[in-house]
């Protein structure tokens, strides 16, 4: 899936709806220290389901939400939308419908982020699924952050197999492997529940 236009709002320092259009080929962002070039690659990491602050260079997950300026007021959301290429039907299940995806994310002060796929709400975990099962998300390692290089070089080497297990697109499959877990748990103290109650007939 290609990556096709990418709209901030309220986002950081980008306070006007601003589209970045995604072509073919190389895109290249150029500009002066603290235009924010580094802001637009938070947005991509955000939207995709990013939900550590530090990540997004803040103390809270509020901070991305512009925080004025001498002549403009602080704003109450941001929102980033990021619209997907799906022509070739490579999203996984349950999102492969239409030629277009939109993901979008809102944060609103004090009541948090909502997810959406074509306007339609959507769980967090299903924006993050979406992106792990297409080999990508917000801890793709095709996004680098500056100094990941030397952070990558000095790591530990199961945080280096992660990347290669993200980059290879099973990074998925151990979130569900994680839920399957959580399921078969529940599924046990059902059962010992039940031998109880049983039991307790006999
Ligand atoms: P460099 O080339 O130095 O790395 P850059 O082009 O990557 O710079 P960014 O780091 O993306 O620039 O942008 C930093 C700018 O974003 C700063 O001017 C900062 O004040 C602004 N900024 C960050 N968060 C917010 C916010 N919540 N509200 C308003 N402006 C913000």
């Amino acid at each position: 899936m290609r990556f096709s236009r990418l709209r901030l709002t309220g986002f950081k320092s980008f306070v006007d709806p601003t589209d970045l259009l995604i072509q073919d080929g190389l895109t290249g962002v150029v500009g002066p220290n603290g235009c924010g070039k580094s802001n637009l690659l938070e947005a991509l990491r955000w939207v995709m389901g990013e939900n550590r602050p530090t990540a997004m260079r803040g103390g809270g997950m509020e901070d991305v939400i512009f925080a004025g300026a001498a002549s403009r007021p602080a704003r109450n959301f941001a929102e980033v939308a990021l619209s997907l290429d799906n022509s070739e039907r490579l999203a996984p299940a349950g999102f492969n419908e239409t030629d277009a995806l939109e993901i979008t994310r809102r944060i609103t002060r004090d009541v948090g982020s909502a997810y959406r796929v074509n306007g339609k709400e959507v769980r967090a975990r299903d924006v993050q699924m979406l992106f792990a099962d297409a080999a990508t998300g917000s801890h793709s390692p095709a996004l680098v952050r500056q100094g990941q290089i030397s952070e990558l070089i000095n790591a530990k080497p199961k945080s280096r197999r992660r990347v290669l297990e993200d980059a290879a697109g099973i990074g998925g499959l151990y979130q569900r492997r994680h839920e399957a877990e959580l399921k078969l748990k529940n599924t046990e103290a059902n059962l010992t529940r039940v031998d109880d109650v049983v039991e307790g007939l006999a």
